[in-house]
C-alpha cells in the first residue's frame, strides 16, 4: 500500500503521520522526492484503506499487489514522464540518446556531437568506465574521458549519460553527469543502486541479461525507495539458447513493462542484437512495441571503434534510424489516442 501526503508536508505532519501508521503496527517506509511524500506499507497485517485515510496530512491511499510499489502502474495515474535536463521522457516525449560505446578522443566525440545536433538529438552517451568480459579489452578513459566528455557536450548543448560501476565513482563523476546509467551487470548491485539514487541524478537502468522483469522492477524500486523518481527503464536484450546474434531483444519487455510500471522504458537495440546491420530494424520494432526512447551506440568510424565495433552505426544508418523512429512514434501515437 502507498500512503500519499500532501506535498510537501511539514515535519510535524510527517511525525503525526508516522506515529499514526506505527500505532497501528504497520512496517512501512518513508520516501520523500522532489515531487511526492509518501509512505511505503510493505509489511504487517493487510490495513483497513478506511482506517489510513484518518492519517493527519494523508491526500491519497493506493492498494498494491505488486511486490514492487512505488515502481508500479498500480498507483500513479497514467505514465510518468521524466526529465533528464531539458529532455523529457514519456508518453507525450519520445527522445533518442546516441554516441559512442566508449568515450576514445575528442574527435571522435566532436564528430558524434555535430551529427546530434544536426539530427536535433539532445542526449549523447558514451563510456569512460567499461565493463568488459576480458581484462585485457580497453576499459575506458576514465575520469579524464569523462572531463573531455562534459567539455564537448557543454560545447554543443548535450546531455551526457554514462555508466558509474562502483559506489566509490559517484561523487566524482556526478557534477559532470547527467545521468547515470546502471549496466546490465550491475542491474542488481543493490548498494550501487541506492548510492546512484541518493545522487538525485536521473539514473538509466538497464535490464540484466538474465533478468526476469519482476527482479527488473525491484532493482528500479531500490532507486524510487530513496527518494529518486527520475528512473529510466532500458530493455537491453537478454541471453537466450540463440546464438547467432549476441543477445536476443525482448520486444515483449518494452509491452509488457508499460503495463506494469508507470516509468518511461527505453530500447537499447544495439546491444539487444549485437549486429550492425539488424540495429536499425530492432530499434524500429522497439517504437511500434511502445518505446518511450532509444539509446543507441554510434561512431564516425564505427570500424575502428575501440569496443562494440559490430553493433555500432555509421551516420547514415543512425539517421534512418532517427527519422523512422519519429515516423513510427507518431503513428503509434495517433492509433493510441
Ligand atoms: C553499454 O551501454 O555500452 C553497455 C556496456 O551496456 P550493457 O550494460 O547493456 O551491456
Ligand atoms: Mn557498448
Amino acid at each position: 500500500m502507498i500512503v500519499q501526503l500532501h506535498h510537501p508536508s511539514t515535519p510535524e505532519t510527517l511525525r503525526e503521520a508516522e506515529a499514526f501508521l506505527l500505532a497501528l503496527n504497520l512496517k512501512c517506509r518513508t520516501v520523500i522526492t522532489p515531487d511526492s511524500t509518501l509512505f511505503v506499507i510493505y509489511a504487517g497485517q493487510v490495513p483497513d484503506p478506511r482506517r489510513i485515510r484518518q492519517c493527519p496530512g494523508v491526500k491519497d491511499v493506493h492498494r498494491i499487489s505488486d511486490d514492487f510499489k512505488l515502481v508500479s502502474g498500480q498507483w500513479k495515474q497514467g505514465r510518468s514522464t521524466v526529465h533528464v535536463g531539458k529532455v523529457p521522457f514519456g508518453p507525450e516525449a519520445f527522445n533518442m540518446i546516441m554516441g559512442p560505446c566508449s568515450v576514445e578522443s575528442e574527435q571522435q566525440l566532436e564528430a558524434v556531437a555535430q551529427f546530434l545536433v544536426s539530427q536535433g538529438v539532445r542526449m549523447i552517451r558514451g563510456g569512460v568506465f567499461k565493463p568488459r568480459s576480458s581484462p585485457y579489452s580497453f576499459r575506458g578513459m576514465g575520469l579524464e574521458g569523462l572531463n573531455l566528455f562534459r567539455g564537448v557536450a557543454d560545447q554543443y548543448g548535450l546531455s551526457i549519460v554514462t555508466e558509474v560501476m562502483e559506489v566509490a565513482q559517484i561523487d566524482a563523476m556526478a557534477p559532470k553527469v547527467d545521468v547515470f546509467q546502471i549496466g546490465a551487470r550491475n542491474m542488481q548491485n543493490f548498494n550501487l543502486l541506492e548510492a546512484v539514487g541518493k545522487s538525485g541524478l536521473p539514473v538509466l537502468l538497464k535490464r540484466s541479461m538474465s533478468g526476469t522483469i519482476e527482479e527488473f522492477l525491484q532493482c528500479a524500486e531500490y532507486i524510487y525507495n530513496v527518494g529518486n523518481e527520475r528512473i529510466l527503464l532500458c530493455e537491453r536484450g537478454i541471453r537466450t539458447f540463440e546464438g547467432a546474434y549476441r543477445n536476443t531483444f525482448d520486444v515483449n519487455a518494452i509491452s509488457y513493462l508499460r503495463s506494469r510500471s508507470h516509468l518511461p522504458v527505453l530500447a537499447d537495440p544495439s546491444h539487444g542484437v549485437g549486429l550492425r546491420r539488424h540495429v536499425v530494424d530492432i530499434g524500429l520494432g522497439a517504437v511500434a512495441a511502445g518505446a518511450d526512447g532509444l539509446l543507441v551506440e554510434i561512431h564516425p568510424h564505427p570500424d575502428s571503434a575501440v569496443s562494440d565495433r559490430d553493433q555500432t552505426l555509421y551516420f547514415d544508418q543512425a539517421a534512418r534510424l532517427i527519422e523512422g523512429s519519429r515516423q513510427f512514434w507518431a503513428l503509434r501515437s495517433n492509433m493510441a489516442s
